[in-house]
């Protein structure tokens, strides 16, 4: 069992490479093997919360809430929060995303019902799904009876994947893409620029969104060539007619660059961090 342990690091690292066992490899196992029964029980106890971040738009001389984006937390009994990098790839990895993604798209769906008669009415939700969603045969069908059980129109709701979902089956992914959007259920491409930004797929996929990843947005007040890098997505995005959002905007003059490159949307701190509902509508809904 130990020499499998390592046998399993060993393939993590890359091919053609050997690795000791050693005891932090087991912790390493054990810490999953818990995560994961605890993250069972989380789901049929309801332990989760959607914190909602917004995306506001700049290419107006009136900034104004465009959408929000739902992030899930974990909620433990003693009130702490585990963040979604600490569980969803476990998740992925033992079966339970598909569950967790519905349990996301419907209290998304419950939260948009909500906001029917507020201020917030009509604002979409953006939603992560993880490669592991896209390629399951019933997501689409699912998600579009979630969205039929709430009474809640298509275009409110948009997608949130990242370039792994293409590291599939590149023909698949289209045809659900395109189902999606002949349903209007808008996609966005996140964290682009970090996996492989294949130019290729940038051209026949059917994307509405495309989100500059933050490394990108942190790094260019400083690097000339990071600011290089965010003006050329800027202007591919606009040249293809999408909508482009920059994420893990901190600084007024990361703002300020951004609406000079012709930016349209920014999400980050500067205007607020992923907040409860209940702290949105304070900020929002009025
Ligand atoms: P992401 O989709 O790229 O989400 C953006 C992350 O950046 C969020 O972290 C957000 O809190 C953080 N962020 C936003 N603005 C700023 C900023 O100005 N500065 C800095 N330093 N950070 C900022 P979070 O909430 O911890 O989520 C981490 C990742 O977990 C997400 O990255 C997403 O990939 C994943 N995730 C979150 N919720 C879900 C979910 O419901 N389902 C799935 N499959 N994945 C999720
Ligand atoms: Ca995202
Ligand atoms: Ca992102």
């Amino acid at each position: 069992r130990k020499a499998d342990l390592a046998m399993y690091q060993a393939k993590k690292l890359g091919k053609n490479r050997f690795h000791y066992f050693d005891e932090s490899l087991e912790r390493l196992a054990i810490h999953r093997v818990k995560t994961e029964e605890s993250l069972r029980e989380a789901i049929n106890n309801n332990e989760f919360i959607l914190y909602y971040q917004p995306k506001i738009q700049i290419d107006q001389p009136q900034e104004k809430l465009v959408g929000v984006e739902a992030l899930i937390r974990w909620k433990k009994e003693d009130g702490s929060l585990i963040f979604p990098d600490n569980f969803i790839p476990i998740a992925e990895k033992c079966g339970l995303i598909k569950s967790l993604t519905k349990w996301v798209i419907t209290e998304a769906c419950k939260q948009l019902k909500q906001w029917k008669n507020t201020h917030l009415a009509n604002i979409p939700i953006s939603v992560n799904i993880s490669a592991i969603d896209i390629t399951d045969p019933d997501f689409v069908e699912s998600t579009l009876s979630i969205l039929e059980t709430y009474d809640i129109p298509k275009h409110l709701i948009n997608l949130e994947l990242t370039e792994s979902v293409l590291f599939d089956d590149i023909n698949t992914v289209n045809v659900k893409l395109k189902e999606l959007h002949r349903n209007h259920i808008t996609i966005s491409l996140d964290d682009f620029g970090t996996g492989y930004s294949s130019l290729s797929y940038i051209q026949e996929l059917q994307i509405d969104f495309l989100k500059i990843d933050k490394s990108f947005i942190f790094a260019m007040s400083k690097s000339k060539k990071s600011l290089a890098i965010v003006k050329s997505i800027i202007d591919m995005g606009n040249n293809l007619g999408m909508t482009v959002i920059a994420e893990g905007v901190e600084t007024l003059e990361d703002k300020e660059i951004l609406i000079k490159a012709h930016c349209h949307i920014a999400q980050g701190y500067l205007y607020s961090r992923p907040v409860e509902a209940s702290k949105l509508e304070q900020l929002y809904g009025q």
